[in-house]
């Protein structure tokens, strides 16, 4: 099996580890440019002294810090980013995860200049996508950006990463075994083209991080490469499928049309990974509950083959659980009555037949609405 950075190398991302050399390859590239290091309130203690080790090599570096320690990929944030580095930087390299990543790349495109990413946290699979999810007006809007020049790993800092956050990796990855086999339902019931290539490099990359789940919990490196290796497989087989389709599936939907809930609402959003996870457990129930229904429908057999390999959704719950992730959505404050909205309705956030097209198509979600509310509320 390929490396992080042997197979990051392919697609054109430098993915370095620390080391006495302090990250050689990245430093090369700057090749003199002035390099703006953008955190926020959790993540500045890495930044800092990270522009400080830019300074000892000769290296100009300033640290941005955005003032929230929970910032949002909104109009203000990404204004003020682009703003500050229009001061003649040459490179902005974003110390975080989702968030700031998402802000750099997005500015760094609209700027023309290259960006990389310190990672804190193996909390999400966005690192090598070449999209970016914003906040536009209080909407949640897909930009394109770039992909980022660099992606550096230090294990000390993930492994410092509150435990939730490794938890919402998981649940992001656990989901792929849902979106693989929502694209096989949508090939077998409407023709859609599979990738085989974009397939076997995602269930590889799962196959592994499931293996690895003891020594995920158990916190150490290897659990954590494995992970962050699953994570940047999923950016790399979106890039060979064209789309997201081996990534992100009714799961996503769910996880999306909640995002857009809690926005209204003025709350603050809960991890990706962890919305992903609940999605996932969703989803798993709605495939393996297929096979013991009474009704007859168009693609029941073809569901039900293909959910016999999917793993149960309460195996999945207690991987999450592990994490201290939540199983039940009531404990990320939905509110109940959006819950039953997101069943009946989050199939039409994206035109891509899943799981959960497949319910309302033929009429089965008013028969798993209350099952699912006793479950996973
Ligand atoms: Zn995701």
């Amino acid at each position: 099996m390929e490396t992080i950075v042997e197979l990051s190398r392919k697609y054109g991302i430098n993915a370095e580890y620390a080391s006495a050399a302090f990250y050689p390859v990245f430093r090369e590239g700057l090749a003199g440019a002035r390099v703006l290091v953008l955190s926020d309130g959790n993540t500045r203690r890495y930044a800092d002294p990270f522009a400080a080790q830019l300074a000892d090599r000769g290296i100009a570096a300033d640290s941005f810090v955005l003032p929230s320690c929970e910032p949002v990929a909104d109009e203000t944030a990404c204004a003020a980013v682009e703003e500050r580095a229009k001061e003649g930087y040459g490179y902005v390299l974003a110390v975080g995860a989702g968030t700031l990543n998402d802000i750099a790349k997005y500015v760094t495109f609209r700027l023309g200049l290259p960006c990389g990413v310190l990672a804190t946290a193996a909390s999400m699979d966005g690192y090598a996508s070449g999209v970016t999810p914003l906040i536009r007006n209080g909407f949640k809007v897909t930009e394109n950006a770039h992909t980022v020049r660099d992606i550096l790993f230090d294990m000390d800092i993930l492994r410092d990463a509150p435990r939730i956050m490794t938890g919402a990796g998981v649940g992001d990855i656990l989901a792929k075994f849902c979106c693989l086999t929502d694209w096989k339902l949508s090939s077998l019931l409407t023709g859609e083209p599979l990738n085989a290539d974009a397939m076997a490099l995602m269930r590889d990359a799962l196959d592994g991080c499931v293996a690895s789940l003891p020594n995920i919990r158990a916190g150490g490196v290897a659990g954590l490469n494995d992970l962050m290796r699953a994570l940047l497989v999923s950016g790399y087989a979106m890039v060979i499928a064209g789309n997201s389709r081996p990534a992100s599936g009714a799961e996503h939907h769910m996880s999306h049309f909640l995002e857009m809930d809690f926005l209204r609402r003025g709350k603050p959003i809960p991890l990706h990974g962890v919305k992903v996870g609940l999605g996932t457990l969703v989803s798993l129930h709605l495939y393996k509950r297929i096979a013991a229904l009474a009704e007859e429908f168009e693609g029941k057999e073809i569901a039900a083959a293909l959910a016999v390999p999917l793993p149960t959704p309460e195996w999945a719950a207690e991987q999450l659980a592990a994490f201290g992730c939540p199983t039940r959505f009531s404990e990320i404050g939905v509110p109940k009555n959006v819950f039953r909205d997101m069943l009946f309705n989050c199939y039409k956030i994206r035109d891509r037949f899943t799981i959960m097209t497949l319910y309302h198509e033929r009429g089965l979600m008013e028969g798993a609405a209350d099952e699912l509310t006793d479950l996973f509320y």
